[in-house]
């Protein structure tokens, strides 16, 4: 069965290009009946943090790319890749190397000067270990093929070859005794039991080194589809301002999870012409082949545009819970206040029917809903106002009696009396549409406004108008 892996490294919050990598894992495991693991990379010590581990498992959860298993962690594996090296060592497919630091940097000084990239010459892989300098402690670096080629069959990238001789012998194991980052990946991939590598084309060269331990320890090397890296609209790399930011900035900016996967998934893979995909079409159509090769651009634009459809076709009751959930999260939550949550949830079930055909985000969902919750007299948009005092509020204190008779105050009958007055008054049903509006949320845009009289109630209404008629 399919394993996939996700494998960060733990040195900062989950960031978008990641949460793609991630998708792509979950969504293949998804669509092929199998699983994607939780590796956290946390070999570098001094810059892996317990915070960013919680960041990224929690922004995983909140994009629905949750591990089937619990995280495995790479640095806890350490003896785990000794014992491996041990084994390569006593079958001659490792060797120690004693060479010195100043050994080291002649080699590559020479190279600078010959202009060609710096490789190790491989001066103890015969040397009698009886040679060894006294008091020196080795690194253990792979006994790696001279001549030939190291191919990778990539998902993605196609057949990729990569000359031995400019493969040299890696290090496996520091003189400390820890383990490098090649032989940790590839030791945990194996013993994680991952058939399928799925990540950026920043491994590329990184999967012909591997393919060279995975060989020299006999095991099977895993399915490898390296994905083009995320650029930003300009084609250079992804800038914070275009979108290099952690998922949790995006859930700050409103975005809704299924909405970042319909997007993220589109950054680099393509089902035809569709746009909109929902998560379930997702994983009966994902598939390796339809990886683009070219980097793919990020775009706001789309992003909101994509959001904004989610909104719209999300369940009220979905979004409500959203919105209530993301009160501490989204810039403007705190306009989301009331006697309670219950009065508070109430109101936003009551008028989102109108409220999410206007809203890109969460952000702006808020913000379409603050005139539910703002405290009078009201505060007036300048162009509510300008409204208001262009012969507004003479058309609100006309209909301010009509209202206080209604003998329902439901969005129909409150329409009919509008109706009535511009009737008798000659004027389009729009121009008294419009101080009403100023004057019951302080704005020119809200859901439709016989439905803000309906959501905002008999007393709350005629309050607002009164606060408006002089
Ligand atoms: N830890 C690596 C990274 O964060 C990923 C390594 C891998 O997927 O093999 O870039």
């Amino acid at each position: 069965t399919v394993v996939t892996r996700f494998a960060p490294s733990p040195t900062g919050f989950l960031h978008i290009g990641g949460a793609r990598t991630a998708l792509f894992n979950w969504l293949y495991a998804r669509a092929k009946g199998g699983k994607m693991l939780l590796r956290i990379e946390d070999t570098d010590r001094a810059r892996s943090t317990d915070e960013a581990v919680k960041a990224i498992i929690e922004g995983l959860e909140w994009m629905g790319l949750a591990a089937d298993e619990p995280p495995v962690s790479q640095f806890q594996r350490a003896d785990r890749h000794r014992e491996v090296v041990e084994e390569m060592l006593a079958k001659g497919a490792a060797y120690r190397c004693y060479a010195s630091q100043a050994e080291l940097d002649e080699m590559r000084e020479k190279a600078k000067a010959e202009k060609r990239p710096p490789r190790y010459d491989g001066r103890w892989r015969d040397r009698d270990p009886s040679e060894a300098p006294a008091g020196v402690a080795p690194v253990i670096r792979l006994r790696a093929p001279l001549d030939g080629e190291t191919v990778v069959e990539d998902e993605v990238q196609g057949t990729v070859r990569f000359p031995n001789k400019d493969l040299d012998d890696l290090v496996l194991l520091r003189s400390d005794g820890s383990p490098t980052y090649m032989l940790a990946v590839v030791v945990d991939d194996h013993d994680m039991g991952v058939t399928h590598i799925i990540r950026g084309d920043d491994h590329l060269t990184n999967a012909g080194r591997q393919t060279l331990i995975y060989r020299a320890l006999g095991w099977d090397v895993p399915v490898m589809a390296h994905i083009p890296l995320i650029h930003g609209p300009d084609g250079a790399k992804l800038s914070k301002r275009h979108g290099a930011l952690g998922v949790e900035a995006y859930r700050e900016m409103g975005y809704l999870p299924v909405a970042l996967r319909n997007y993220l998934v589109r950054l680099g893979w393509a089902h035809g012409d569709e746009e909109i995909i929902s998560t379930e079409k997702m994983v009966e159509w994902f598939d390796l082949p339809q990886i683009n090769k070219g980097a793919a651009r990020f775009d706001f634009k789309k992003l909101e545009a994509i959001n904004g459809h989610w909104i719209r076709q999300s369940d009220d009751e979905d979004l409500v819970a959203m919105l209530m959930d993301s009160r501490d999260v989204l810039p403007n939550g705190a306009v989301l206040k009331g006697e309670s949550d219950e009065t508070v949830r109430a109101k936003l079930t009551e008028a989102m029917p109108g409220l999410k055909e206007r809203a890109k985000t969460l952000v702006e969902l808020a913000d379409g809903a603050a005139f539910l919750f703002a405290a009078r007299p009201l505060a007036m948009e300048e162009k509510a106002e300008a409204i208001l005092a262009d012969g507004g509020r003479k058309i609100v204190a006309d209909l301010l009696p009509l209202f206080a008779a209604a003998e329902e105050w439901r969005a129909e009958a409150l329409e009919a009396i509008v109706r009535g007055y511009a009737e008798s008054a000659e004027i389009k049903l729009g121009k008294a549409a419009q101080p009403l509006r100023a004057a019951l949320t302080g704005r020119t845009t809200s859901p439709g406004v016989f439905d803000v009289l309906a959501v905002l109630g008999r007393d709350e209404s005629l309050a607002r108008l009164g606060d408006q008629s002089h």
